[in-house]
């Protein structure tokens, strides 16, 4: 693997930098504070093509591969400085569009790819409940069938895009008896079926942008043809589709978060004077700039080598999980010298950097916790 990138992708992430730093970041601090969804902002990244990056050509999308597609988050997270707005993207390529390019019927992704990729409607999955979040296989969303229909009843939380989202893929037992790898199925609902509720939308702690839901499902009818891959294989096969499509690119919006905290930290260094000289030239605070670089460095090839290895079909579940550890409690640790290095106005909103803190937290938790990767790492050592 070439660390480097080609001048076509150093030109294409500097594209998304710059129109993210035109369109997206003004605003950041009010949406923040009003912790709304943008639809407006959403139409802008939709226009600029990012909505349908690795959707195939022949769905309406770009075809981009991993690398590339992380490549535009970690750029539109530099530019824009808005996670919540890469949370719901991330969420709707990786877990929202991917798991219907891979495992759909042609009909299913004519049927929901083209309005994706125009970002005329934004994905959502659904596999956490209530009582069910690392221990997957907890799940007790029960779906029954009926002749060529399907009946779901129960509840998902934390649901990005529900309120969103035309149709969620929601994940559901089908077999109460049998081992976890046969026992649960991906249904596509459409959220104007009868018996779907969106049932809540959580305040967050970060991310605020982005809209996170509870939903529930009462006797919702869902017919065959809307079942997402095979019937009873959804926990190994759509579900681990998913979390790796997280693991290996959506981490890359807090990279991108780093890297900018990082500029603005050195910009801060260089003008902010205590005692009669700039404080970037005290030990202290060099210490924080060359600790932040020394992680941003790591994540970001991390995350790359993550998205090089599954872009080229090698085994890459250890270095996924490697990389998401690794970049989630690093990018906490950054934003935390970002506010120290800021001083009180690191406190302030203005600066940003307090924000920085309050997203990045989210990178340790979503898409399988901290502890979750150091259990799949270690078990990769210890059987
Ligand atoms: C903003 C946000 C957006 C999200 N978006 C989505 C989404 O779009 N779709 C979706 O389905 N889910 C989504 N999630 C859910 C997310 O993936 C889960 O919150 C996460 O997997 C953790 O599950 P949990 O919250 O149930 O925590 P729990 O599983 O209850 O874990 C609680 C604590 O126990 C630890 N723990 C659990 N099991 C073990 C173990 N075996 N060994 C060691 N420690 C353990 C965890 O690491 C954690 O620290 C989202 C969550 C948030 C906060």
């Amino acid at each position: 693997m070439d660390p480097r990138l080609t001048d076509e992708q150093e030109a294409f992430a500097a594209s998304v930098r710059d129109f993210a730093k035109q369109h997206v970041e003004p605003g950041i601090v009010e949406r923040d504070h009003a912790g709304t969804w943008d639809g407006e902002v959403w139409k802008r990244v939709a226009d600029f093509g990012l909505a349908g990056l690795p959707i195939p050509e022949e769905y309406g999308g770009s075809g981009a591969d991993v690398l590339t597609t992380g490549l535009a988050l970690e750029a539109l997270a530099y530019g824009g400085r808005d996670a919540g707005l890469n949370l719901s993207l991330g969420a709707h390529l990786t877990i929202g569009a991917m798991p219907i390019a891979l495992n759909g019927t042609d009909e299913q992704k004519q049927r929901w790819l083209p309005r994706m990729a125009a970002g005329e409607t934004v994905g959502a999955f659904a596999i956490t409940e209530p009582e069910a979040g690392s221990d997957t296989a907890g799940m007790k969303t029960r779906a029954e069938q009926h002749g060529d229909t399907w009946v779901l009843n129960g509840s998902k939380t934390f649901i990005t895009n529900g309120e969103l989202a035309d149709v969620v893929t929601v994940i559901a037992r089908t077999d109460p008896e049998a081992p976890a790898g046969q026992a649960f199925t991906a249904f596509l609902v459409e959220t104007d079926s009868t018996g779907f509720e969106v049932a809540g939308s959580l305040k967050k702690l970060g991310n605020r942008t982005s809209p996170t839901n509870e939903l529930a499902f009462t006797d919702v009818e869902v017919h065959e043809s809307q079942i997402l891959g095979d019937v009873g294989t959804a926990l190994w096969k759509v579900g681990f589709e998913c979390f790796d499509w997280e693991r290996c690119c959506m981490i890359a919006s807090a990279v991108g978060g780093m890297s900018r905290d990082l500029d603005e930290s050195v910009r801060y260094a260089k003008e902010r004077e205590a005692f009669g000289k700039p404080i970037g030239r005290y030990g202290a605070i060099q210490h924080k700039i060359a600790q932040m670089r020394i992680r941003l460095e790591a994540a970001r090839l991390l995350q790359r080598q993550a998205a090089w290895l599954k872009d080229n079909g090698l085994e890459h579940q250890t270095e996924a999980s490697i990389a998401k550890a690794y970049v989630g409690e690093a990018a906490v640790e950054s934003s935390l010298d970002a506010i120290q290095l800021h001083g009180g106005w690191g406190y302030i909103d203005e600066f940003h950097v307090e924000r920085s803190l309050r997203d990045a937290k989210l990178a340790t938790i979503g898409g399988g916790t901290t502890e979750i990767q150091e259990l799949i790492i270690s078990r990769s050592l210890l059987g």
